[in-house]
């Protein structure tokens, strides 16, 4: 399996930064946005601060002009001067404020000196109280307009500081129930795998990966999921190659010697439970060692597979066909009576013989043929030890009897006990 840990981030991370990127972005241009306009307010709010307390000036020093003018002396073209100069003043502060008009009386006033003696005082005043209530006004709009505008920038910084940190909150959460509490449940999961080491690890992986896929969890947790249940399923698939390598034998395939004792105990155990019977053959090639010598070890060699083959064709599904050792092979017959198992072992004995074998000519028969010995439990052993070794000696009784023939262990030893 292949398990490659990529440090790419993520596509949806990708994502996530570049929106983070662009919202901070956003902000700083609202920001600047909203600081340009308030300062630009707040410039135009002094400037017509600065008109209004001209004006308020110009008025306190026009009304308190006679006294002023006993106090110093002064003479009455002298006192004009001095209300044009403070007049140029308000004009000039009216026009960087943008607002000429404010003092237009005034300014249309401004050079005609009669205006400014003392019998029109008071009309002057009047002209000057009109200019100062405009010019009130206009600052007490811009003062209200830069009290606005800075009560919307605090609401708008409350409000993006607000939305930052729901969105902050909400990924942490969004982290812990996608992240933290599916990865624990998968940690939950897996120990109780290696704990309880079930029958299929597979199954079990795909139950958490469907488990968790009913919950919300992040793009991490899938993967990490996703890969868990491949390992898995890849321990699986090894274990089964295990499991054969175990219990098969290399060379033909079929089941080793190891297998077919574990069974033909197993066997044996049942048939006594159920008071049933179990045969078995013990099958023996016919002059291998010439063969072997005749034409080599590799030639046996395909010999041995080939029979194999026959012999696993051969026997029912039920039956275990096995290498016993050398050119030994064991068929264990299970709830089989003596009958059918020396049918199916005669058929076998005849397959073989008509086979056509390479080099088979040279041996003495002209043929490549086995000979099979057959003992049943309980009739011919009570244990699975002396059903072998009973096996065998029926076996040996096939050989001696001239071979390529099936002996069962019973017809020997009614010979035997009436010879
Ligand atoms: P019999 O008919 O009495 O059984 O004669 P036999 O020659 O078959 O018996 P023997 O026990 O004398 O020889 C068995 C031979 O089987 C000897 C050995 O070289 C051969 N043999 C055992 N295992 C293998 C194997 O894995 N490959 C090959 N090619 N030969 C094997
Ligand atoms: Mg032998
Ligand atoms: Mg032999």
């Amino acid at each position: 399996m292949s398990c490659e840990i990529s440090t790419n981030k993520p596509v949806h991370l990708k994502r996530i930064t570049l929106a983070g990127a662009l919202f901070l972005l956003l902000l700083a241009a609202v920001i600047s946005a909203f600081m340009l306009y308030r300062n630009a307010l707040v410039s135009d709010m002094q400037r017509k601060q600065a008109l209004y307390l001209d004006l308020v000036e110009l008025r306190g020093k026009v009304a308190g002009f006679e006294k002023s003018r006993e106090i110093t002396s002064m003479d009455e073209s002298a006192t004009i001067k001095v209300m044009q100069f403070m007049l140029d003043e308000v004009l000039e502060s009216a026009a960087a404020a943008g607002k000429p008009d404010i003092p237009g009386v005034l300014l249309r006033k401004r050079n005609d000196r009669g205006y400014f003696s003392s019998a029109n005082r008071e009309v002057f005043l009047l002209a000057l109280d009109s200019s100062t209530r405009k010019a009130e006004t206009e600052l007490r709009i811009a003062l209200d307009a830069c009290i606005r505008i800075s009560n919307i920038f605090v609401m708008t910084v409350s409000f993006l500081f607000v939305a930052l940190l729901f969105a902050s909150w909400r990924r942490f959460y969004i982290n812990y129930s996608m992240t933290l509490i599916p990865l624990s449940r998968l940690a939950q999961k897996i120990g109780m795998i290696n704990k309880n080491i079930p029958e299929s690890i597979h199954d079990t992986a795909e139950e958490i990966r469907n488990d968790l896929a009913a919950a919300q969890q992040s793009w991490e947790i899938s993967r990490i999921t996703d890969t868990i249940a491949d390992f898995c399923k890849d321990i699986e698939a090894k274990n089964k190659k295990l499991d054969e390598l175990y219990i098969r034998d290399e060379k033909t395939n079929l089941y080793n010697y190891r297998h077919f004792k574990e069974h033909l105990i197993m066997e044996i155990e049942r048939s006594k439970r159920l008071d049933d019977k179990v045969s078995m053959a013990m099958i023996d090639i016919d002059h291998f060692k010439r063969y072997n010598d005749e034409n080599g070890h590799v030639a046996g060699d395909h010999v041995l597979e080939q029979l194999a083959g026959i012999i696993g064709n051969t026997c029912r599904t039920s039956d275990m066909p096995s290498r016993f050792g050398g050119e030994e092979f064991a068929v264990l017959f299970p709830r089989t009576g003596i009958d059918t198992a020396m049918q199916i072992s005669d058929r076998l004995r005849m397959i073989i013989s008509a086979e056509p074998v390479d080099h088979e000519k040279k041996q003495p028969s002209g043929r490549l043929t086995v000979s099979i010995g057959i003992a049943t439990f309980p009739d011919d052993a009570q244990d699975w030890y002396t059903l072998v070794n009973n096996a065998d000696r029926a076996l040996y009784h096939a050989k001696s009897a001239g071979r390529n023939r099936v002996t069962a262990f019973s017809t020997i030893k009614s010979k035997e006990d009436n010879p």
